[in-house]
């Protein structure tokens, strides 16, 4: 059994878009906007703010603690007409905040999430010039780990805008089978149960039990889950690790590709703008 180590495989993606940073002569910008106080929100922005100064990307956050829609809205106007490349909008957003129009109003030439509808579209059909940075996350750390995604059946648990959908989508333009679970699937143990590469990302600690786990699997647990202080993912790692053939740890796996995609994305928008 293999831990994939989604650090050391995010190191060595900074590093080399670090070099290509340099090489592409630009010097991007991405602005990250945090409405309300979510804890682990500020947790992930300062991890980003450093993956951006590793790799020469300049980093603006944005900090409105108690904004209306129209003050959100205002701003990201300001920033989508401004030098900046990439515009991230942290979630999950405060209530009261009207998510779909904030990402609609997100220029999809400066969407670092891939989550505008436009964006979003062409992910369907197979343009992957900006995918959402999670589900890009897992496919890089598949393809660094030599496993292979082409006529696999693939499991993804969970539908979320931000990760099941476009992983689903990811995975099908890559030529797997894929099955997709949520909350009203039935017999979810038997579906997960035929997985040549299980995906899980539902955010309920220690979900995926080994039963529900094939011999030799790949697993890939997306969710991150604090329940009592220690963070684990949506996965029982301990006893799915003994029947996987790879498996990601939480921290340690998803987590730290998520960055690395953001950067990439960062990057490729700063390029794509640059003409
Ligand atoms: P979400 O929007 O809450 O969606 C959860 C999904 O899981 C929904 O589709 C839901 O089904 C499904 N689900 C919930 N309970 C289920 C059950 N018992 N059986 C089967 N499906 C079930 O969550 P999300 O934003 O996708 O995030 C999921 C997890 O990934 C969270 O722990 C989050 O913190 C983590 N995450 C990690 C990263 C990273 O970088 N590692 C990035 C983003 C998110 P319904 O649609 O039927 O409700």
């Amino acid at each position: 059994m293999k831990i994939i180590d989604g650090t050391a495989i995010a190191k060595q993606m900074l590093d080399e878009l670090k070099i290509q940073v340099e090489e592409s002569g630009l010097s991007p910008k991405l602005a990250v906007i945090l409405v309300g106080d979510d804890p682990a929100s500020k947790i992930y922005m300062k991890s980003k703010e450093a993956a951006c100064s590793h790799i020469g990307i300049r980093y603006e956050k944005y900090l409105l603690p108690q904004s209306t829609q129209d003050e959100l809205l205002n701003l990201i106007k300001e920033l989508n007409e401004s030098e900046v490349n990439a515009i991230l909008l942290e979630m999950p957003l405060p209530r009261g905040i009207d998510g779909d129009a904030a990402l609609e109003a997100i220029d999809p030439i400066k969407d670092v999430d891939g989550f505008h509808p436009i964006n979003m579209g062409k992910l369907l059909i197979g343009d992957e010039t900006i995918a959402p940075c999670t589900p890009l996350g897992v496919i890089e750390l598949l393809r660094r780990s030599n496993i292979e995604i082409f006529g696999k059946h693939v499991v993804v648990v969970g539908r979320s805008n931000i990760v099941g959908k476009p992983m689903a989508a990811m995975l099908l333009n890559r030529d797997a089978t894929v099955t997709v679970c949520h909350s009203k699937t039935k017999n979810l143990a038997k579906i997960t149960k035929e997985a040549d590469i299980l995906i899980v990302a539902i955010g309920k600690p220690r979900f995926i039990t080994a039963e529900m786990v094939k011999e030799g699997a790949v697993v890939i647990d997306v969710g991150i889950n604090n329940p009592g202080g220690a963070v684990v993912g949506d996965v029982d790692f301990e006893k799915v690790k003994e029947k996987a053939s790879a498996i990601t740890p939480v921290p340690g796996g998803v987590g730290p590709m998520t960055v690395a995609s953001l950067m990439k994305n960062t990057l490729s928008l700063a390029i794509a703008q640059s003409g």
